[in-house]
């Protein structure tokens, strides 16, 4: 790729699994009661229509991994998962009271932290007490249901697969990162590959549909021979998925596990720029010689898989979970920090964990902040949903007035010098060489970024 490009398009920005941004929600502005208005309006419309989505949250990890910028809590003490899942089967109720009727599950998801630090005796009574107030939809409806879980190589054990199985769940994500023993004692986390064969295996054997490797390229130490290694070796495995993440490197956001602590790298050794760039372009080619399709950004699928398939017809949809194959118009959040989207609003769990089991067991919903989206944010959420799935959207809307036009043609035509767009007077297309750079075409789109006088760090680097 041309360094040039590289050079003038590596800027800090958002990877916008939603539209505002969580930095640019107007918090002031939320109100609790409207929230719930809506939430009540969305849900008559999608329970019936095509169901929800539902994430779960479970936070705990037993070693803090130090790329890691999720919302997570490091503990060996185990005694934490029952009060844990008291609490998410109690948020649940809530939901449930006050739904109007019982919801039908299309999309579940259990994310973390690590869901297989819970024991499959936990989750199997968390899977028991969600099933008990809601149904999955039937298997012919929008291509649901779609249940899946991230599991850490590390830990997962067959009763874990099994137990998630039997729950529903046919899809399945290992955190694998890169097998370099170097890269990895660097990042606190020393897996070897025995472990993810083992998973992939077992996961396999259990008749898993849909099972995914997370590696991660611009770790420090991270050569164009070793990131080489780590595709080769993944290949042997066969992942139906594989997600190729841009490693974020965002030191500003607070650790309170130590993470600067335990960190084995400076940010002198991390692959920055045209070196970062080279270690994904390497993966890529390597990816696709084996018979994987790049899938929206940073994803890759073989073609059988439903990511894949989502793609083709159209139904590829992006959410606080990443890219999704089933578009449910709501999604609730469960869990400490847990964020729900239901369309025209946005929630935000409390982030600390003490006070949101308090909250919940004590019969409140757990609120943090949310965003009630305008019109605007739906035109422009909608604009990049189109740019981050289909690669194209309409950039002539009439909402723009004759300035913001000009501008933004203007924007656009220096896209299309560099080769990496082409536009008629309504559609934009992203071209093959501009898809590394989508985070940067949906920034054009971006009000809230465009009006922002902020001058703090907000995002990770785009490239
Ligand atoms: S990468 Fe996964 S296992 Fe590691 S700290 Fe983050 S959430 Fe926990």
């Amino acid at each position: 790729m041309h360094n040039a490009l590289i050079a003038k398009y590596n800027v800090p920005g958002p990877r916008y699994t939603s539209y505002p941004t969580v930095p640019f929600w107007n918090t002031a502005a939320f109100d609790h009661t409207v929230w719930q208005d809506r939430l009540t309006t969305a849900f008559a419309m999608d329970n019936y229509a095509d169901g929800i989505s539902l994430y779960i949250h479970l936070p705990y990890c037993e070693s803090l991994c130090t790329f890691c910028a999720c919302h997570k809590h490091i503990t060996r003490n185990h005694a934490v998962e029952k009060p844990y899942i008291d609490a998410l089967l109690a948020e649940w109720a809530l939901y449930c009271d006050w739904l109007p009727e019982r919801p039908r599950l299309a999309e579940l998801h259990f994310g973390g932290g690590t869901p297989s630090f819970f024991s499959p005796q936990e989750l199997q009574r968390l899977l028991t007490g969600l099933f008990e107030l809601a149904d999955p939809v039937e298997a012919s409806s929008s291509g649901g249901p779609d249940f899946g879980w991230e599991g850490h190589p590390n830990n997962t054990t067959a009763a874990h697969l099994q137990t998630l199985f039997d729950g529903g769940c046919r899809r399945v994500s290992f955190g694998v990162q890169d097998y370099d023993p170097v890269v990895q004692r660097a990042i606190h986390r020393v897996q070897p590959f025995e472990n993810v064969r083992r998973v992939t295996e077992e996961a396999r054997a259990i008749g898993y549909t849909s099972i995914s490797h997370d590696l991660v390229f611009g770790l420090p130490f991270q050569r164009p021979d070793s990131i080489r290694q780590t595709v080769a070796q993944t290949l042997t495995l066969r992942p139906d998925r594989i997600a190729f993440y841009s490693y974020a490197h965002v030191p500003w956001i607070g650790n309170s596990s130590g993470a600067f602590g335990q960190r084995g790298f400076q940010d002198a050794d991390l692959p920055t720029g045209e070196a970062k760039r080279e270690l994904y372009e390497i993966g890529r080619e390597l990816l696709l010689a084996a018979g994987y399709v790049e899938i929206g950004m940073d994803h890759f699928a073989l073609p059988h898989d439903s990511l894949h398939v989502a793609l083709q017809n159209g139904t590829l949809h992006r959410n606080f979970m990443g890219y999704t194959t089933t578009r449910t118009d709501m999604l609730i959040g469960l869990g400490v920090s847990a964020i729900s989207d239901i369309g025209t609003a946005f929630m935000q769990n409390d982030k600390d964990l003490r006070r949101y089991q308090e909250r919940v067991l004590a019969g409140q919903f757990p609120i943090n902040r949310g965003h009630l989206l305008t019109d605007e944010d739906s035109q422009v959420r909608q604009q990049i949903l189109d740019i981050m799935c289909r690669f194209g959207t309409v950039w002539a809307t009439n909402e723009l007035s004759v300035g913001e036009r000009t501008q933004l043609l203007m924007q656009l035509s220096e896209f299309r010098a560099d080769g990496l767009i082409d536009f008629d007077e309504t559609h934009l297309w992203v071209t093959p060489e501009g898809r590394p750079f989508l985070r940067n075409i949906c920034m054009v789109f971006d009000r809230h970024l465009a009006r922002s006088q902020r001058t703090e760090r907000l995002f990770s680097q785009t490239v």
